[in-house]
């Protein structure tokens, strides 16, 4: 974890340091070991690049055949990361949503495997929480700020604080800030409007295209656990994820656009302000997804 240079109450997990460059492995891995003990002979998987590029990898390692529908929007260099590891593409000229409901016709054929927003890849993704409690030496902080796509990270996070607390292992859950692009903000509008059901995003429109998911795969589950914890949610608009880029940016840490969403919503609600820890979750690598902007 990183300290940042301009305010001591924020701290950066940095997850561009996985295998692949965003915090996806901590879901493949488990998600494909799972496919290899069930014997599967092919993955097929929609994604806007770092879930492809993520499954990908780990599909190869385990000499799995991959597909990956991928949206034209996606950037260039997480298709070529798609290609490098020998998986195939099929381009969806269309959202997110098209691409999902494209691999669904896959799911009767025998011997395939769906990967995505599911069971298995939510419990990989416990590990970012464990980590951050763990390299605080058990002293959960405040708050932590996290981006919301299709809401697996948020949704695995609190499952993995609530788990800590029952165990023992910490006195206190900390409250988690979920944060949406206003682009794209189906997550962020039924939490406020205290809504158990999302209203699709037909047309996302934001720079973070990792977080350009129109309705939430894991939207319940996220729903129900953060008003269980009484977390907070906040959308933020183009301008602010670009400032909060170049602010991180300028302190030595690259992140793609949807990796400064959590930091740009995080200062938005001035969290921090009053003395609180908080620690923002940088999702993705810079070289992902380079353009200057
Ligand atoms: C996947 C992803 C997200 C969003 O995570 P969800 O679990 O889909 O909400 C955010 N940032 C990056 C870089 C991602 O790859």
């Amino acid at each position: 974890m990183l300290e940042s240079n301009h305010n001591k109450n924020f701290l950066f997990k940095y997850e561009a340091a996985n295998p692949t460059g965003s915090f996806k492995d901590r879901g493949s891995t488990v998600e494909i070991t799972k496919a290899r003990e069930l014997g599967v002979k092919k993955v097929v998987c929609a994604s806007t690049g770092n879930m492809g590029a993520s499954v990908a990898s780990y599909s190869a390692r385990a000499n799995i055949n991959c597909t990956i529908y991928l949206p034209t929007f996606a950037p260039p260099n997480k298709a070529n990361q798609i290609k490098n590891m020998g998986a195939n593409i099929v381009n969806v000229k269309g959202t997110y949503e098209d691409a999902v409901k494209l691999t669904k016709t896959q799911r009767a054929k025998k011997h395939v495997y769906l990967t995505g927003d599911y069971a298995y890849r939510g419990e990989g993704e416990k590990s970012v929480a464990f980590e951050i409690i763990d390299q605080l030496n058990w002293n959960p902080p405040d708050i932590i700020a996290l981006p919301v796509g299709n809401a697996t990270l948020l949704a695995s996070t609190c499952k993995a604080l609530f788990e800590l607390k029952e165990v023992g292992l910490i006195k206190k859950i900390p409250r988690v800030a979920a944060i949406q692009a206003k682009g794209c903000n189906p997550l962020y509008k039924a939490y406020k409007n205290k809504c158990d059901h999302i209203t699709t995003c037909k047309s996302p429109k934001t720079i973070a295209t990792a977080i350009a998911c129109g309705h939430p795969v894991d939207a319940t589950q996220a729903l129900s656990r953060l008003r269980k914890m009484r977390g907070i949610t906040e959308q933020v608009t183009e301008r602010e994820i670009i400032q909060a880029r170049k602010e991180l940016g300028k302190q030595g840490i690259f992140v793609e656009p949807s990796g400064a969403v959590s930091y740009a919503g995080a200062k938005k609600l001035e969290l921090g302000k009053r003395g609180q820890q908080v620690v923002c979750i940088l999702s993705g690598h810079g070289l992902k997804d380079p353009r200057v902007l």
